[in-house]
């Protein structure tokens, strides 16, 4: 049976082996300077002893292991702890409750105990968003991954009613039969779970169109500290402010998901795509901006910049990459793919070889956790932006983060602006890449919002963003008093969206 990496990214058999490691490190070398060591993936440490003793009414774990691997999400930053064996603050227990009864008691145990609750998915969370930082109190992770039943689909209306543990493979493994999908596929769909998903508003990687999860939920059950609450199953809604949107990007700060409808669809029959190359990146921006104004709306339109082109589609060119992709399950799409390729040519554009990238981009988890172990600093981050602020943002970003070398591309357009994604690698002394790695966070953040972006697209504020995510003023006020409100006694997921 395939065994989860208790200290990256998803399979452990999976993980880069020490051929593939060498293969990486002589790519890697043309750009960086290595120290030529390969760091040994530890066993699980011994851990401090938990603080609390396992309840008797609902499953838990109070083992070192299972500790071990809720310690933390998978950003570079938790690879990199789990790798220097950095665990001075693993959760007591790990419950798995069954139902939304036993997530309702395990709160209120916790509660009584004092003990801080932290809702836990995939644990895929980038942005430190499962992790309680702090020693003063006992920490209990609540991981809902038995919470994994799909428990209706409405095929006239296009929904399905699912509980919130369950992951994107299963999902999607139910609704097959049917002909159906959600059509939500983070890169991280693999090990990430609804509820994750609802709370972070994620972003699936079709670059129009539906893209967020808050365009595809109908309706949610939430549970909180004070109470069950339930959101209406509509299409749409104009009764004052839009319920839904309280829990989406809430976190696990406010109250626990327990199960959501969401809006599903017929699968894609009808498939068509094309790499173009461009030879400078600003005729690729301006491409790729016209196709997102042209109401065409790809599934993809991911724009590669030259060096992501190369590492991600190997593209030896010099030149960058509009991967372009069009789907329908009631129509060919061959007259769309064709308006859009005379664009591209319109600004010099030239149909290329066949794209590359899907095998990197699933891959790319792994490669960064073996680029961690050979002693890079990897650090991806995005925002959105005008198209107007584009280019200063750009530039502002490559000088916030140099001498790292970083690549650029679009995950995600928008008719007013992209979404675009940055991975910045640079080298650090072993033992200090966490500070390498929170100096090039802050640089990067500062730079994006001196430059009209957003702190995040879709990966959430967690704890890391926190410094540049409040609003000041009456937003932030009224969110803290929703906290105090619906968890008076601070309990669920403390510290994430800067909410104590
Ligand atoms: C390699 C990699 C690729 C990624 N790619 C993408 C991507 O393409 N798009 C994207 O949007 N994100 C991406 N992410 C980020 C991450 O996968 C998303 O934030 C995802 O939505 C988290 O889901 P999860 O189930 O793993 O949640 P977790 O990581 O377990 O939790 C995330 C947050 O949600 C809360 N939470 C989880 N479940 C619940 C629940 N049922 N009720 C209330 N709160 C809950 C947690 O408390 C925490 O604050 C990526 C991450 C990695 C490591």
């Amino acid at each position: 049976m395939a065994v989860r990496s208790w200290w990256g990214w998803g399979w452990a058999d999976q993980a880069l082996d020490a051929h593939e490691l060498e293969q990486l490190a002589d790519r890697v070398r043309a750009f960086l300077p290595l120290d030529g060591e390969i760091t040994r993936v530890p066993a699980v440490p011994e851990l401090r002893a938990p603080r609390l003793k396992p309840p008797s009414s609902v499953e838990c774990r109070a083992d070192d292991e299972a500790r071990a691997s809720h310690s933390y999400g998978k950003a570079y930053r938790d690879v990199i702890r789990c790798l220097n064996q950095d665990l001075a603050s693993p959760p007591d227990l790990v419950v798995y409750p069954a139902d939304a009864d036993e997530v309702q008691r395990a709160m209120a145990w916790a509660a009584e105990r004092g003990a801080a609750v932290i809702p836990y998915g995939g644990g895929s969370s980038v942005v430190g968003g499962v992790e309680y930082r702090g020693a003063d109190r006992p920490v209990v992770v609540l991981d809902l991954s038995k919470l994994d039943e799909v428990l209706e689909i409405d095929e006239v209306s296009l929904a399905v009613r699912t509980q919130a543990g369950i992951f994107g493979p299963a999902l999607e493994h139910r609704l097959r039969p049917k002909g159906l999908t959600l059509r939500h596929f983070p890169q991280s769909f693999e090990f990430s779970t609804v509820g994750g998903w609802l709370a972070t508003r994620a972003g699936g990687h079709f670059a129009t169109g539906y893209t967020h999860i808050d365009d595809l939920v109908e309706s949610m059950s939430v549970l909180t500290p004070t109470g069950m609450a339930h959101t209406a199953r509509v299409p749409a809604s104009g009764a004052g402010p839009e319920p839904n949107r309280l829990w989406l990007g809430s976190e696990g700060a406010l109250g626990v998901i327990t199960e959501a409808w969401l809006r599903v669809q017929q699968r894609p029959v009808h498939k068509e795509g094309v790499a173009i190359a461009f030879e400078t990146f600003g005729q690729a921006v301006t491409a790729t901006r016209l196709i997102a104004q042209s109401g065409l709306n790809p599934a993809n339109c991911r724009l590669l910049d030259p060096l992501e082109a190369m590492l991600g589609a190997g593209a030896l060119d010099g030149g960058s990459r509009l991967i372009l992709g069009f789907e329908s399950a009631d129509h060919p799409v061959s007259a769309q793919l064709k308006r859009a390729i005379e664009i591209c040519r319109g600004q010099g554009g030239v149909a290329s070889d066949a794209e590359k990238w899907r095998g990197t981009f699933l891959r790319g988890p792994y490669l960064r956790d073996g680029l961690a172990r050979l002693g890079v600093v990897v650090e991806t981050f995005e925002t959105a932006c005008t198209w107007s602020n584009f280019e200063s943002l750009h530039t502002a970003v490559l000088e916030a983060v140099a001498p790292g070398f970083v690549t650029c591309r679009f995950t995600h357009v928008y008719p007013d602006g992209p979404a675009p994604y940055f991975t910045v690698y640079a080298t650090a002394p072993r033992g200090g890449e966490v500070a390498v790695w929170d100096e090039l966070k802050a640089h990067a953040s500062q730079a994006l919002l001196a430059n009209g972006g957003t702190i995040t697209h879709h990966h959430a504020v967690g704890r890391d963003h926190v410094p540049w995510y409040h609003p000041p003023g009456p937003f932030t006020e009224a969110l803290r008093a929703v906290k105090r409100t619906l968890d008076p006694q601070g309990i669920l997921n403390p510290g994430v969206l800067g909410l104590g």
